[in-house]
């Protein structure tokens, strides 16, 4: 059996200025998708396997990801479409393909576009008609008609923070294996569900996703059943389309009155039920206050509780939920407090900014030179303001992981940050060691990020969750949308299903 595998993965934030373009993508072609090395935690990766397992013939086609950021470039996203489409035209002309298994985001957006996999899927549909065509999706992507439309089965991940993308990948590729195998057809229901929730407080090993996930692994128990996830949209994108979604692909062999089909629909009806049940149980799992409170916390912590270290994730502007990394409100307050900061018995680390031209600078002057400088507020001129600083230059990295970003490690007074010339995560754990960094050494470490990834969290005495302002503000109900439809909880509170 033939079966074509590719995509394009994006978490694009719609209040992030910056659009997505040729740089922030690394493009893997061909069989440069089949190297056991590449990307081995992702779904392309768990798609593959398991692909290759059941002896099939992979058609690899390419696959794009970038950081999330603002929209993609629409010229961008036109062009890696059309070499996409003729890519699987010349897989064609070599012989006929028997299956897709695409490993998307699902919450990708393009300028002008909007909600882009499903004009993806929708064209790769037009090459490949009849053939059943499943997708591994994140748990933050986005159920639009046209998804729905062509793609017959969806397995999503069941963990945030998201440890299970080759799992579900493995998924994905079993059902279009065995709807192959056995002739059968995969049949997805669907149910809308009108809510949001803040990244952070979707957390899969807290209440109550916990017990939600698990009524998502209970119905995949039960018969004709092969998934059954729940998508909760993503809540920094302004669009219609966006919303929780309940979704249960079962494998079915006769007509509509199949059972397997019945199955399918009681069980997605059930947990969209239970999840609009338990809308108000979705609370931050931290402790939280806005920044000017988190910063105060975090002194109070560390100079009169000696707690070390205590960590203060700057969530609103959290670059892997699309925000822009430049947002300076709880710098800010930081800087307004300097007196203190200089009292704390270590320097005070902020990991980091995205500022590619304070990092050119830092760069151009070298290792040992003190520059006078600004951070910030060069893209989120909303939340960020270019806030004057007097930098020495500790030291340099160039062109560091897959996304090729210079690295900057400086200080101003007592605090120590990391400036990054390009838009990636600052929850990287391989980042900080790069430049011979131990945030353990440190008693405050200030993170632009939301929940702390495991490499954190392992070493945090405290976890402050500043609700700083920036383009991932975690307190949806002062998000100025205008285009998501309504009614939508938290927006709406007193709303009924
Ligand atoms: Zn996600």
């Amino acid at each position: 059996m033939r079966i074509l595998v590719g995509g394009m993965g994006h978490e694009s934030n719609t209040l992030n200025p910056i659009i997505t373009g040729e740089n922030d993508f690394v493009i893997t072609r061909g069989e440069d998708m089949l190297n056991p090395n590449w990307s081995t935690q992702s779904s392309a990766a768990g798609i593959i396997a398991t692909l290759k397992a059941a002896g099939c013939e992979i058609v690899p086609v390419l696959q794009a990801r970038a950081v999330p950021n603002g929209v993609v470039s629409a010229a961008f996203y036109q062009k890696t479409k059309a070499e996409f489409l003729q890519r699987v035209r010349d897989a064609l002309a070599a012989g006929p393909i028997d299956g897709v298994c695409l490993p998307l985001h699902g919450s990708m957006k393009v300028e002008n576009l909007g909600c882009a996999e499903g004009d993806l899927v929708g064209s790769i549909r037009e090459l490949l008609p009849e053939i059943p065509f499943t997708a591994a999706l994140d748990m933050h992507g986005t159920i639009t008609p046209e998804l729905l439309r062509t793609v017959n089965g969806f397995a999503g991940y069941k963990t945030a923070p998201h440890i299970d993308c080759a799992e579900t990948g493995a998924l994905a590729a079993g059902m279009l294996l065995e709807a192959l195998k056995t002739g059968k057809r995969l049949y997805t229901a669907y149910r809308r569900v009108p809510m949001l929730i803040a990244g952070e407080k979707s957390e899969s090993e807290a209440e109550p996703m916990r017990s939600l996930i698990e009524a998502c692994r209970q119905a995949e128990k039960r018969p004709g059943i092969r998934a059954a996830s729940f998508l909760l949209g993503f809540p920094w994108a302004d669009n219609e389309h966006n919303a929780v979604s309940a979704l249960v692909t079962s494998l079915a062999d006769a007509g509509p009155a199949d059972p397997a089909i019945t199955a399918a629909e009681n069980a997605a009806e059930e947990l969209a039920a239970a999840f609009w049940q338990r809308r108000k149980d979705f609370v931050f799992r931290s402790e939280y206050y806005d920044s000017e409170g988190a910063i105060k916390a975090a002194y109070q912590a560390v100079l009169e509780k000696k707690e070390h270290p205590v960590f203060v994730s700057d969530s609103g502007d959290n670059p892997t939920a699309g925000a822009a990394g430049d947002a300076t409100d709880l710098l800010e307050k930081i800087v307004a407090t300097m007196d203190t900061v200089d009292k704390l018995p270590t320097p005070l680390l902020y990991s980091g900014f995205y500022d590619a031209p304070a990092a050119a600078a830092c760069i151009k002057a070298g290792v040992g030179a003190t520059i006078d400088t600004t951070l910030g507020g060069n893209w989120d001129t909303v939340n960020g303001k270019k806030i004057p600083l007097r930098l020495e230059v500790l030291k340099i990295v160039r062109d560091f992981g897959p996304y090729k970003s210079d690295l900057v490690f400086a200080a101003h007074r007592n605090i120590r940050f990391t400036i990054t010339s390009k838009h990636i995560g600052f929850g990287d754990e391989k980042l900080l060691p790069a430049l011979g960094v131990n945030a353990a050494d440190y008693c405050l470490v200030a993170v632009k990020l939301g929940y702390l990834e495991p490499c954190f969290r392992s070493i945090a005495k405290r976890a402050i969750m500043a609700t700083s302002r920036g383009c991932s503000n975690e307190v949806l109900e002062t998000i100025p949308y205008k285009k998501v439809r309504r009614p939508l909880y938290p927006l709406d509170r007193d709303m009924e299903l």
